[in-house]
């Protein structure tokens, strides 16, 4: 059952479970009786026990608005080396420098 958020004029915002498409658009505030009129709000995105996936996709988020700035490439700790093309007969007969 999804929950309704509702903001009553003397106090803060609470909040109603009622069935799917059956929240109306005004509600009596429980503190105060007064009517209180429905919000929008964000829906809750469940980020708990998911640390690294969440880490990852906050990171990616970040550096599409703040990318980081380096001066070399990340240390891999393997070995970068140039590839070496094996020469074969038709590799061979092309000019050399
Ligand atoms: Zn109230």
């Amino acid at each position: 059952m999804p929950i309704y958020e509702y903001q009553c004029h003397e106090h803060d915002r609470f909040e109603l479970r009622q069935p799917m498409g059956s929240a109306s658009e005004q509600a009596a505030c429980p503190h105060c009786g007064a009517s209180a009129r429905r919000v929008l709000s964000a829906p809750r995105i469940v980020t708990r026990g998911h640390g690294a996936w969440m880490a990852a996709i906050d990171r990616a988020d970040k550096s599409r608005y703040e990318p980081e700035v380096v001066s070399s490439l990340p240390a891999t700790g393997l070995r970068r080396s140039t590839p070496v093309i094996p020469l074969t007969p038709q590799l061979r007969g092309l000019p050399r420098p």
